[in-house]
């Protein structure tokens, strides 16, 4: 593709076309990961058909030509964020790997107790937690660098935080929440004024903007293939030759050796001391693909589409009632994060993905970030250019009918579980309800009606003794034991509506029964009966499990 144009590029991802002929699906998780691009599929898939070897090491043909092959792409990449070698490119398993790498052989043998590691507010946990890792090993101290009203790094106040402690920012370009462009320039300025070093998280930007480390001079730049069309597993640090050059391996065996013997090792030379053992060839292979994409005359005419689609959507996001950004002013990526009144993020998000539109919600492994906003999550809408403003419309419609209550307090006309039903738990009749729903749309309505069905246990009552670990929303199990008939009885309660009836269902199987018909009971079959596992989402999906493992275990308790 020489020059960008909406349709055509929407048409080079294969997955759009199909999932959209087959069930309308409107993608809209991009910033958890994008699409893949058919040149990314077909490299892949030619190499592992005509050019498969393993990489450096082989004395024959195919190998040299797997080795030209994943070398070209360094070089690529080298290009791509004007590095000043390619030296300065080492492949990582994503983001993440990289900027691990940085903490252990940069962190460990450059910083000591007391020196100051800062981030940002909006940090995700990818660019927290090998710090927190760092400081139990060597007692570095982190710092947090608050955010102005519009979620970007507030100047003013890093100009106070950062000083002569610290040693090293580690800060993102894009939030993965907030999708506001961080003034790097600014703050990597800062930083080399009191001599730190300075990471940057680009996983975010990498798609959206040109990066050019050498104008930048940041020390580190990290991003993952994944975020920008390309396949997972595979990523790349960028580090400054002179930094990498005194770093020490980060994992140890073939690859990255000059010569082993028993009596002593020698590294190799950048960029491989840092690759020990085979690497994703196919990935580094594909990720060459998708690259084309981002050459300026390319990516320039992308981004303009892209900011037609964040101004369309962020207008159309702005009609719904109640709905609040997290922060303030239209975001420079079209990356929205939300809440709806008192709707819980996750039944927005499955609400929408029964009308088959693909969001996120939770806390976007951005927990710091959400603490901050005092909430444990909120929806986000993630676009890319191969999105459409027909996409948002029906987004914004879908919003508008869940927001009218039209939709889910909407009563099936075939369905109609009562009270009693519930009250006195029928498997049967639960599972004859979800047969005859034949579509996740109306499963999922029926899951929200049953909800209403479950009674709610007063705000007080609740304690964290009756929290259960591993639902991603707040939820809650009770139990009493009948003295005479030995049956339990469970009370639950979630903040989240798909999870209040999903306990209904839960609770059909269990309630009343004794903890050895308890322990004895097949849930699995159960569910896999009701048709509904492959609807929910791991998290969700976990949240089933959780609840049910807390009711075996508090059975267990009374056997
Ligand atoms: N940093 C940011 C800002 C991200 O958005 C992500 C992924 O969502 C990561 C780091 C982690 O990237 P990966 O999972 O590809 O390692």
């Amino acid at each position: 593709m020489n020059t960008f144009s909406e349709t055509e590029f929407r048409r080079k991802f294969p997955i759009l076309q199909k999932l959209n002929k087959d069930s309308g699906l409107i993608y809209f998780d991009n910033a958890a990961t994008t699409q893949k691009y058919k040149a990314v599929i077909k490299t892949s898939q030619n190499f592992y058909q005509e050019s498969n070897a393993n990489v450096h090491r082989g004395s024959h043909f195919l190998s040299a030509k797997a080795t030209e092959s994943f070398e070209i792409v360094r070089l690529q990449v080298q290009k791509l964020i004007n590095a000043k070698s390619a030296k300065e490119i080492i492949w990582t398993k994503g983001t993440t790997e990289a900027i691990n790498l940085v903490a252990q052989c940069f962190g460990l043998t450059n910083l000591s107790a007391g020196d100051e590691i800062v981030v940002s507010q909006a940090e995700h946990h990818a660019n927290i937690v090998p710090w927190q890792n760092l400081a139990n090993q060597i007692g570095v101290v982190i710092k947090v660098l608050p955010l102005d009203k519009c979620g970007r790094i507030d100047l003013v106040q890093a100009q106070r935080i950062i000083s002569s402690k610290c040693k090293l920012l580690a800060i993102n370009h894009i939030s993965n929440v907030i999708g506001k462009i961080n003034p790097i320039e600014q703050l990597i300025a800062l930083a080399k004024g009191v001599g730190a070093k300075t990471l940057i998280d680009g996983a975010q930007s990498i798609a959206h903007t040109i990066i050019d480390v050498q104008a930048l001079d940041c020390d580190f730049y990290v991003f993952s293939a994944h975020k920008m069309y390309g396949p997972t597993g595979i990523g790349v640090l960028f580090g400054k030759q002179e930094l990498l050059e005194k770093m020490p391996p980060y994992q140890f065996g073939g690859e990255m050796i000059k010569k082993v013997s028993f009596t002593g090792t020698t590294y190799n030379t950048l960029p491989h001391k840092f690759e020990a053992g085979t690497p994703n060839i196919v990935g580094v292979v594909g990720l060459g693909s998708c690259l084309e994409l981002f050459s300026p005359s390319f990516l320039t005419p992308m981004t303009e589409y892209e900011q037609r689609l964040c101004q369309y959507a962020y207008q159309g996001l702005t009609t719904i009632p109640g709905l609040e950004f997290l922060v303030e002013q239209q975001p420079d990526i079209p990356l929205f994060s939300f809440t709806i009144n008192d709707l819980h993020h996750h039944d927005v998000a499955t609400f929408l993905d029964s009308k088959g539109i693909a969001v996120r919600s939770g806390h976007h492994c951005a927990m710091p970030l959400m603490d901050l906003f005092k909430l444990d999550g909120s929806v986000r809408v993630s676009l890319a250019p191969y999105n459409t403003f027909a996409e948002i419309d029906e987004l914004i419609k879908q919003l508008k009918l869940l927001v009218q209550g039209d939709e889910t307090d909407q009563t099936s006309t075939s369905i109609k579980p009562s009270l009693e039903s519930i009250n006195t738990p029928d498997q049967t009749q639960i599972i004859n309800l979800f047969n005859k729903a034949n579509s996740w749309d109306l499963k999922h309505r029926q899951i929200m009606l049953l909800a209403k069905q479950l009674p709610r246990i007063d705000k007080q009552q609740r304690t964290d003794d009756d929290l259960i670990n591993g639902c991603e929303s707040n939820s809650w199990l009770q139990v009493s034991l009948d003295l005479t008939t030995k049956q339990l009885s469970f009370m639950a309660d979630s903040d989240a509506k798909v999870i209040r009836g999903l306990m209904v269902i839960i609770l059909s199987a269990y309630q009343h029964k004794t903890a050895e018909q308890i322990i004895a009971f097949d849930i699995s079959n159960f569910f896999s009966q009701l048709g509904l596992m492959q609807h929910l989402s791991p998290s969700r999906g976990n949240g089933v499990r959780a609840i049910v493992e807390r009711i075996e275990q508090l059975a267990a308790s009374y056997l």
